[in-house]
Order: structure tokens, then C-alpha cells, then sequence
């Protein structure tokens, strides 16, 4: 009987400490803690993916990059972009976009109102194809199941596939970017935009404008949210 009354002495006492926490931070605790546990689970599961894809020699291209590419942003991103294959300034710093191309994608993020440290950017192949030539098939079907526990990971609410690779690779088509980009489409149930990529849009910037419609259904989706 002692032990019960101790047991519900205890609960109660938890129970005020947590009504005072919230009172003091004005935040239920409850939720933050569970938000933070999901946090950590999810870098968990990318850290775990990150040690495989170090050691992944599945295509060539494992022998021939300079680093990984695995993929950066924040776990619980609404918003996921995912490119096509790292270039050179990303297999030298190990990072998807960061060279030109890379500069202008955080200015896309900037212009809808994010940060890029919001989102999620990851490439569809993790190494660098040699001289930037186009990924291969092959690598494609490798590499993908990668991409697919990244985007299964981080669970965004809405992905945006940049260039013409991440699009039909995605959405499992051969239609050219230029007729799937400026609407939603849907990657096993998440909305997908389609849109120009960053360096396609570097060789061809009349093409902006477009970029910019796109995006701000994104932004719009988001915001609805
Ligand atoms: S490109 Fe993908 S499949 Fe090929 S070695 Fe790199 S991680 Fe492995």
C-alpha cells in the first residue's frame, strides 16, 4: 500500500513539474521532447546510411570520387529538393551545391522566404560522374535505393526535383523537364514540383522567370500547410 501511495506521490509530482515547465517557457514540453526524439531518430538513420554509402563500390564511380555526396539540410525539412549527380566543387567539399550552380539554388531557397539550412538537398547519385558527363542508367538503378531512404528518412512534406534527371528518374518517365515542371505531381504520395535546374539555368537565365513561377507554388503549397 506504501509502495502505491509512493508510486502516485511520484506521478503527481512529475506531473506539477511539468505544468510549471510549461507555465515558465509557455511550450508543452511534451511535444518539443517528442519532436526532439524524432529529430535524433532521424539523424540516426541518415548517420547509419552515410557509414553504407562510404563503403558503397556498388558503380565505378565509388573509385573515381574525390568524396561522398551525401546529401545536407535540416532532418525535418518540409522541403526537399534533390538533384542529379555532384559536379566538381561538390566532390571536392563533399556537399550537393555548392559551386555557381549551388549559389543560385540557396537564392531559390531565399526567395520563397527559407533558409537553406531549412531544407533537405540531395543529389539522385552520390559520387561524381567523371567530367560531369550525364549519370548512366546503371549508376541511376545502383544508386537509387540511397536517395529512396533519404526521402523515406526525412518524410518532407513536399519534394522539388530539379533538372531533368531527378524528375524522370522520380517520376519514372522519359517526358522532357520542360512539359512535367511547373505543376505537382506525386512521388509515392509526397507532392513534387518539377523545375529547371540551377545550371541549366546558369547557361539559359531567360529561362528565371519560370524557375520563379514554380517556386512560388511551392512556397504557396507550404504555407497552406
Ligand atoms: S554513385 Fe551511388 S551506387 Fe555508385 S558508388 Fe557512389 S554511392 Fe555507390
Amino acid at each position: 500500500m506504501n509502495e502505491i501511495r509512493r508510486e502516485l506521490a511520484s506521478i503527481i509530482s512529475a506531473v506539477k513539474t511539468r505544468i510549471d515547465l510549461e507555465k515558465r517557457f509557455g511550450v508543452d514540453t511534451i511535444t518539443l521532447s517528442k519532436s526532439n526524439s524524432e529529430k535524433e531518430r532521424k539523424i540516426k538513420l541518415l548517420e547509419e546510411l552515410r557509414g553504407e554509402m562510404l563503403a558503397c563500390h556498388k558503380c565505378p564511380l565509388g573509385k573515381t570520387r574525390t568524396n561522398l555526396v551525401f546529401g545536407v539540410g535540416d532532418p525535418m525539412a518540409k522541403l526537399m529538393f534533390v538533384g542529379e549527380a555532384p559536379g566538381r566543387d561538390e566532390d571536392l567539399q563533399g556537399e550537393p551545391f555548392v559551386g555557381r550552380a549551388g549559389q543560385l539554388l540557396t537564392k531559390i531557397i531565399e526567395a520563397i522566404g527559407l533558409k537553406r539550412s531549412d531544407v533537405y538537398i540531395a543529389n539522385v547519385l552520390k559520387c561524381r560522374p567523371p567530367g560531369n558527363r550525364n549519370p548512366l542508367p546503371e549508376e541511376i538503378v545502383l544508386c537509387m535505393p540511397y536517395l529512396i531512404k533519404q526521402i523515406e528518412t526525412i518524410q518532407p512534406k513536399a519534394l522539388c526535383a530539379l533538372g531533368t534527371f531527378a524528375a524522370q528518374t522520380l517520376l519514372n518517365t522519359k517526358a522532357p523537364v520542360g512539359t512535367l515542371r511547373g505543376k505537382f505531381h506525386e512521388y509515392k504520395g509526397i507532392p513534387m514540383m518539377v523545375t529547371y535546374h540551377p545550371a541549366y539555368l546558369l547557361r539559359n537565365p531567360n529561362d528565371k522567370a519560370k524557375v520563379w513561377d514554380d517556386m512560388k507554388k511551392v512556397r504557396d503549397f507550404l504555407n497552406e500547410l
